[in-house]
């Protein structure tokens, strides 16, 4: 499998150098040149096999070429082995053919481990390979450092750093990273915000000489394989309904665009998808973008479900392009002109045709908190904001009874009790057993001022495994 950039001028890609690659050299994202696509009576027999099992069919066309499958499969039934559900992602049933898949059961609560328990195990498998290590730079304002974390923790050949905001992140979000030791795993509280953070990790992308030739790695869902790990839960949750000779709905709850795009990405690849919902919070640029055409950046409003707060997606760029025939100087155009003015239109064709693939909804605090309030009551279920939204975006939006509705389940509940309070649920939540004694435990973390030049000094003088590069 070949991969081609959403802006036509860099090299195409092979899967091993997409891995590694992050953003491609003209600034764009790495799609695959032909998808996949899989005939009803090959997805029908899939019915019934072991999550990494069916990982391994829907998956296989995207390494062909880089990993064997013999190794490819092992990698799989590791990667899923680790999540404390036999099912891997099980449906909970909320209502009449209204089901919650359930993406939290990973090591750190929220569907991001599907993606980063796989991408730690692809980046050690390649690097042993061709006798290489990498350093990880990347920021979080919750999920994703830990998941990455938890991701890389056993990898040979990588060394994770990870810049949180200083007092700004969660406890359990904190402490999801900070209890976690190894000499390859760095936690860095910055004295800044988040976008402080993500800053740093941009112009240390840019500017690489402090790496010393060591390769720097992007874990954020610009990366290719964190979409294609996320095409497969589309899969299992259908053909646990009826699919494909039967046709499912799906609400996602998202920020940049990246869960929802592998949803797209299913249902091209012959998944029988009905409506696909996209469901934002009051950061809602892409709802904006799907209900009057206009993809413009807002101020960031800091909101109840904190993993959805972002002002652009960058995911989208990946939709545009296939909207506009898959025209590469026609995204660098579009995304110039973000550059410059801050949002752009696309042509009424593109749009509707954008319209016929998506329904949205945008969801603020007060109605997520109703909509928490609201399913424990029927159900005795406690959502976590982040689902909730889904599931206030699938109510509103849905379009028939008869099919099934599916809402990503993205996160624990635990993970976020300032809205399940919020929400007015009294039902105490409990840690998973293997999270239980989190509180307890030790904490390493570093405090480094909002200077790019400190943090940079501390990666090259621990990137080697603790030792200087
Ligand atoms: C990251 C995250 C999201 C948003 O995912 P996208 O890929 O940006 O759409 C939603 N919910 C939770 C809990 C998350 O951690």
């Amino acid at each position: 499998m070949r991969y081609i950039s959403t802006r036509g001028q860099a090299p195409a890609l092979n899967f091993e150098d997409v891995l590694l690659a992050g953003l491609a050299t003209d600034g764009g994202l790495y799609v695959p040149e032909n998808l996949p696509r899989f005939t009803q009576e090959e997805i029908a027999s899939w019915a019934g096999l072991p999550y990494h099992e069916l990982a391994f069919r829907v998956m296989r066309p995207f390494v062909t070429g880089s990993i064997p499958d013999a190794d490819f499969k092992k990698i799989l039934e590791e990667t899923y082995g680790v999540f404390a559900h036999s099912s891997v992602a099980p449906l909970r049933q909320l209502n009449g053919n209204e089901w919650v898949l359930e993406l939290f059961h990973g090591p750190t609560l929220a569907f991001k481990d599907f993606a980063l328990q796989l991408l730690g195990r692809l980046l050690d498998y390649v690097l042993e390979k061709r006798g290489e290590r990498v350093v990880i730079v990347g920021a979080t304002s919750g999920d994703t450092g830990s998941a990455a974390i938890e991701g890389c923790k056993h990898c040979e050949n990588v060394d994770i750093f990870i810049l949180h905001p200083h007092n700004r992140v969660s406890e359990v979000q904190r402490r999801q990273m900070t209890t976690i030791f190894g000499e390859n795993i760095h936690n860095i509280a910055i004295e800044g915000n988040f976008d402080d953070c993500q800053e740093m990790v941009k112009n240390s992308f840019a500017d690489q000489s402090f790496l010393k030739g060591t390769r720097l790695v992007a874990v954020n869902s610009i990366n290719w394989a964190r979409i294609m790990a996320q095409i497969v839960y589309y899969f299992h949750a259908a053909l646990q309904l009826g699919g494909p000779a039967r046709s499912v709905s799906f609400s996602v709850p998202t920020g940049n665009f990246g869960d929802i795009f592998a949803g797209y990405l299913a249902r091209n690849m012959g998944l029988p998808i009905n409506q696909l919902i996209v469901a934002t919070n009051r950061n809602d640029i892409l709802h904006r973008f799907m209900s009057g055409n206009q993809y413009v950046k807002e101020t960031l409003h800091a909101t109840l479900s904190p993993s959805m707060d972002i002002m652009v997606s960058s995911n989208f760029e990946r939709l545009l392009f296939d909207l506009h025939g898959r025209n590469g100087a026609a995204i660098a155009g579009l995304m110039d002109s973000f550059k410059q003015g801050g949002g752009f239109s696309v042509e009424q064709e593109r749009w509707t045709e954008a319209r016929k693939l998506f329904d949205s909804l945008a969801v603020d605090d007060a109605q997520t908190c109703e909509t928490i309030a609201e399913v424990y009551e029927q159900t005795g279920e406690v959502l976590d904001p982040h689902t909730a939204i889904g599931v206030k975006a699938a109510r509103e939006c849905r379009r028939s009874l008869d099919i099934p509705m599916v809402i990503l389940g993205t996160a624990h509940p635990v993970k976020f009790p300032d809205a399940v309070e919020k929400a007015g649920v009294g039902k105490a939540l409990e840690l998973p057993a293997h999270l239980s004694d989190l509180f307890e435990r030790d904490e390493r973390c570093t405090v480094l001022p909002n200077d790019l030049k400190a943090v940079q000094a501390f990666v090259s003088q621990h990137g080697n495994r603790g030792k200087p590069l």
